[in-house]
């Protein structure tokens, strides 16, 4: 911690050339208002905060300023999207969304070392549910466009602040705000991207989340007309099912390659062991290399980069111990290359099965296929700008996302999306969703910096 706060000194001594205000304001502000954020239980189901959070973030901004008019605090079932736009001096330029939300994952107290949600500042570390996702983020916004309001900024395109409240379960209001926001230029992501810590405390390497794979259910079931278990007959739904997903789980789906697996492969290779990192180099010029998808598959970790996954998660038939099967289903689940049809991987399974007695569907719920964004020059050297002045010298490249987060909803309405987050954890901080999930607090004054310097790029 101690390099890292002392280089943040030295940088922040060093940033004359930017005609912003010392960053102690907005820092102390970002700090105060994660705080408070983490206090409030912003949990689906009874007692959600949600709406008190969104309350609390339109009272900061009205307060610094911003126009009450322009801030949209609307309830959806127990929670609330938060909009708030910052009128920019041309009219016509399509708006900058910063997207991020205000829900956490749900915590057990009693299994936290702390409470989840009495926000605590301790060994360098802010400690409390939503630490990392991501209301510390979302505070070093908030608190840097205040900051950049009080300076006198003023954006030449509108900068919306587009924040759900539902993001983790079931993204109502994700969808909402994409829907509404239709026609932007692109939205920020500030829960996606970010940074890696070695064990050591240094900065490692930073990624903008461009892409995220597609999340696909797909049912196989298998029917027969039943009997008793002394009278066999050669229809057994239950051997039937099992030799399709023996016939799957023996497939792998042609490897794909896309301008951010290239670009993550070539920026990652380097840390890996020299048999991986060869792989991944090979990869990246040929992916078609046999070799190299060896490899490649056989890492957990990066199988899911070099295309389209797929796993039995589910399996259920059967009904006595005495009768033949009448039923046997399965759940197979995807993880889809990004620009592929869920209906084409579908098909492809059912080939593989071959067998018609296996009736597939699609069970998805709550997924929404998307392409990847494209990696827009602008975006890229506004980010690289402000990531070089801040960790000096750490490499930058894209990455594509095995998850889901509200990216896809602005990139499902033609809205290129960007995980763009400043923090940098290290692997053995990484809680999001679990216990006791905490993040450096000397990522503040670095995010601060970096926010102005991003959103001042991608919005004059
Ligand atoms: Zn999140």
């Amino acid at each position: 911690m101690k390099t890292v706060g002392m280089l943040a000194a030295v940088l922040l001594a060093a940033s004359g050339a930017q005609a912003a205000p010392a960053g102690g304001a907005a820092d102390a502000q970002a700090i105060e208002i994660a705080k408070k954020l983490i206090s409030l239980r912003t949990v689906r189901g009874a007692g959600n905060q949600t709406p008190a959070a969104a309350a609390y973030l339109k009272q900061q901004m009205v307060a610094a300023g911003f126009a009450a008019g322009d801030i949209t605090v609307e309830p959806v079932d127990d929670t609330a999207l938060f909009m708030a736009r910052w009128r920019g001096s041309d009219a016509k330029a399509p708006a900058l969304v910063i997207s991020g939300h205000m829900d956490v994952v749900e915590a057990k107290p009693a299994d936290w070392q702390r409470d989840p949600f009495t926000p605590v500042i301790e060994n360098g570390y802010l400690f409390g549910r939503g630490a990392t996702d991501m209301k510390l983020d979302m505070a070093l916004v908030v608190a840097t466009l205040i900051d950049m309001k009080r300076a006198g900024y003023t954006p030449r395109r509108d900068i919306v602040l587009a924040f759900s409240g539902d993001e983790e379960t079931v993204m109502k209001t994700s969808s909402i705000l994409a829907e509404r926001l239709k026609g932007a230029e692109m939205a920020l992501n500030v829960d996606g991207g970010g940074g890696l810590l070695g064990e050591d405390g240094r900065p490692q390497y930073f990624t903008v989340g461009a892409a995220e794979k597609t999340y696909a259910d797909f049912q196989l079931e298998v029917t027969n007309a039943g009997g008793h278990s002394s009278a066999p007959r050669r229809d057994n739904a239950i051997n039937q099912l099992a030799a399709a997903l023996a016939r799957i789980g023996g497939y792998r789906f042609t490897p794909q390659l896309s301008p951010i697996t290239k670009g993550y492969f070539e920026g990652i290779a380097a840390r890996q062991t020299p048999e991986l990192g060869k792989a991944m180099r090979a990869f990246a010029v040929n992916p078609a290399d046999k070799a190299a998808i060896e490899t490649l598959a056989a890492s957990p970790a990066y199988v899911g980069q070099i295309g389209t996954t797929c796993v039995t998660t589910t399996i259920s038939g059967g009904h006595a111990l005495n009768a033949l099967p009448q039923r046997a289903t399965a759940n197979i689940n995807c993880r889809i290359f990004p620009g592929v049809k869920p209906a084409a991987v579908m098909a492809e399974l059912q080939r593989v099965a071959a067998d018609p007695a296996v009736k597939f569907s699609d069970v998805t719920e709550g997924s929404n296929p998307t392409d990847a964004s494209p990696l827009r020059p602008d975006v890229m050297t506004a980010v690289k700008k402000a990531i070089g002045a801040v960790r000096p010298g750490v490499p930058m490249f894209p990455s594509m996302s095995a998850g889901a987060s509200d990216s896809m909803w602005f990139r499902s309405v033609g809205i290129p999306s960007y995980g763009i987050s400043p923090l940098f954890l290290k692997e053995s901080d990484e809680f999001a969703h679990g216990l006791n999930e905490r993040t450096p607090i000397d990522n503040v004054p670095l995010g601060v910096r970096y926010y102005r310097s991003v959103l001042t790029d991608l919005s004059k």
